[in-house]
C-alpha cells in the first residue's frame, strides 16, 4: 500500500539509505533533518523525485505535519559528533521521541525508533540478547548517547503501554556502508580514509576489543521489515551482524583490500569504551525472518570504492578552486560504490 512516511534524520547516513528504500518501493518520503551531522549532498539525487519532499528541521520542536508512519534516525551517531554537544544529543533523544511519539499518537500511526547497542554499555553478558539490561556509566563522556537512548526506549514502552501506540524499537549494532561521514571518527570511515591517504591506522587501545559490523543495505532490511510486524511485536529486537572482529582485524583487512602501505599505530583507548560487542540475533530470525547476508569483506569493498571515489572528487574541487577563475567543482553524488 502506498505511504506517506516520515523520516527524521533523513539526511543522514542511514537516513538516506532508508529514504531511497522507501521510495523505491513506491512510498512518499517527507525527509526532516537540522543538518547537523547529515548533508544534502547524501540526498541530492532524491530531491528531483516527485514523491521525496525536504523539511529542515529540529526534531527538539514539535513537527506538525500528515504521515502515515514515522521512522525516528535523528541523533548524531559517532562519539565525536554525540559528544560535541552533549546537552542537545540527549534533548534530541530524549525530547526528539516525545515530539515524534506525540505526532504518531496524534495520527494514530506506526512508528519506529532507531535505538542502538549503546543501551548495553560495556556489556558484561556475552553475545548481547534484548533480555539484557546492560551496563552503562550515567555519567561518562557517552551517556548524553546512550542515557538519551536509553530514556527513549522507556518512552516508546511507556506509550505503547499508556496509550496503547504501535511502536516499535531496534537496537542497531555498529553499522557502515557508503555515505558514511569522512571525519566522524568512527572506526571503518576512520581506517579507510587513512589507508586510501596512506595515513598511519590509528589502532585505539591494544585493538583487542571486538566490534560485529552490518553492512547498511542489510540493516535498511530489517529495520523496513520490523516496520511491517504485527500490532503485538514492538521489539526490542537486536539488529546487527554477530560476525566479529577485533579492531585489529578489521584494520588488517582495510590495508589488505585498499592495498594501502599504512602502518598501524597505537593510541589512547577512549573513557568507557565497550571492550567486546556482538549481538545475538535469534529474535529477529524469529520475528523478522531476517539475519544479514553481506560479508565484511564484500561491504567494506564498496565502502572502499565509495570512499576512493568521494576523497578524489573532493582532491579535485580543492585543486579546481585554487585556480584563477575557479569554476564550482560539479557536486559529489552519493550513490558512487
Ligand atoms: P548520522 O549522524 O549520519 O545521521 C543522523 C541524522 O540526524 C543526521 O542527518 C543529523 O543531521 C540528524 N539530526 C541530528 N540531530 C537532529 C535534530 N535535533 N533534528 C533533526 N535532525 C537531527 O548517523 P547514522 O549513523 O545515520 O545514525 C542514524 C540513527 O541510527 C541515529 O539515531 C543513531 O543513533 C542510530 N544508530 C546508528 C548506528 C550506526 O552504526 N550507524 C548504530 C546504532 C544506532
Ligand atoms: N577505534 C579505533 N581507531 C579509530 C576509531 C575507533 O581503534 O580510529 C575503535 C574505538 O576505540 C572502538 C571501536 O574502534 O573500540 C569502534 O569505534 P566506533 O567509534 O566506530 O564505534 P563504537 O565505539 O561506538 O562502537
Amino acid at each position: 500500500m502506498h505511504k506517506r512516511i516520515l523520516v527524521t534524520g533523513g539526511g543522514g547516513f542511514l537516513g538516506s539509505h532508508l529514504c531511497e528504500r522507501l521510495l523505491d518501493a513506491g512510498h512518499e518520503v517527507l525527509c526532516v533533518d537540522n543538518f547537523f551531522t547529515g548533508t544534502r549532498r547524501n540526498i541530492t539525487h532524491l530531491l528531483d523525485n516527485k514523491s521525496f519532499e525536504l523539511l529542515r528541521h529540529d526534531v527538539t520542536f514539535p513537527l506538525y505535519v500528515e504521515v502515515d508512519e514515522i521512522y525516528n534516525l535523528a541523533c548524531p551517531a559517532s562519539p565525536i559528533h554525540y559528544q560535541f554537544d552533549p546537552v542537545q544529543t540527549t534533548k534530541t533523544s530524549v525530547i526528539g521521541a516525545i515530539n515524534m511519539l506525540g505526532l504518531a499518537k496524534r495520527l494514530k500511526i506506526k512508528i519506529l525508533q532507531a535505538s542502538t547497542s549503546e543501551v548495553y554499555g560495556d556489556p558484561s553478558v556475552h553475545p548481547q540478547r534484548e533480555e539484557y539490561w546492560g551496563n552503562v556509566n550515567p555519567v561518562g563522556m557517552r551517556s548524553c548517547y546512550d542515557e538519551g537512548k536509553r530514556c527513549a526506549e522507556t518512552l516508546f514502552f511507556d506509550y505503547i503501554r499508556q496509550h496503547g501506540l504501535n511502536a516499535k524499537v531496534v537496537r542497531i549494532f555498529n553499522t557502515y556502508g557508503p555515505r558514511m561521514h569522512p571525519n566522524d571518527g568512527r572506526v571503518v570511515s576512520n581506517f579507510i580514509v587513512q589507508a586510501l591517504s596512506g595515513e598511519d591506522i590509528t589502532l585505539y587501545g591494544d585493538g583487542k576489543q571486538t566490534r560485529s559490523f552490518c553492512y547498511v543495505d542489510d540493516l535498511i532490511d530489517a529495520m523496513v521489515l520490523m516496520m511491517g510486524t504485527g500490532p503485538d511485536f514492538h521489539g526490542p529486537v537486536n539488529i546487527g551482524n554477530p560476525v566479529e572482529f577485533t579492531i585489529r582485524e578489521l584494520a588488517e583487512l582495510v590495508i589488505e583490500l585498499v592495498g594501502s602501505k599504512s602502518n598501524l599505530v597505537f593510541r589512547p583507548l577512549p573513557s568507557d569504551d565497550p571492550r567486546q560487542r556482538q549481538p545475538d540475533i535469534s529474535l529477529a530470525r524469529k520475528e523478522l525472518g531476517w539475519e544479514p547476508t553481506i560479508a565484511l569483506r564484500q561491504g567494506l569493498e564498496a565502502t572502499i570504492a565509495y570512499f576512493d571515489n568521494l576523497l578524489t572528487r573532493e582532491a579535485s574541487e580543492e585543486l579546481l578552486s585554487r585556480l584563477p577563475n575557479a569554476q564550482p567543482a560539479p557536486r559529489v553524488l552519493s550513490r558512487t560504490a
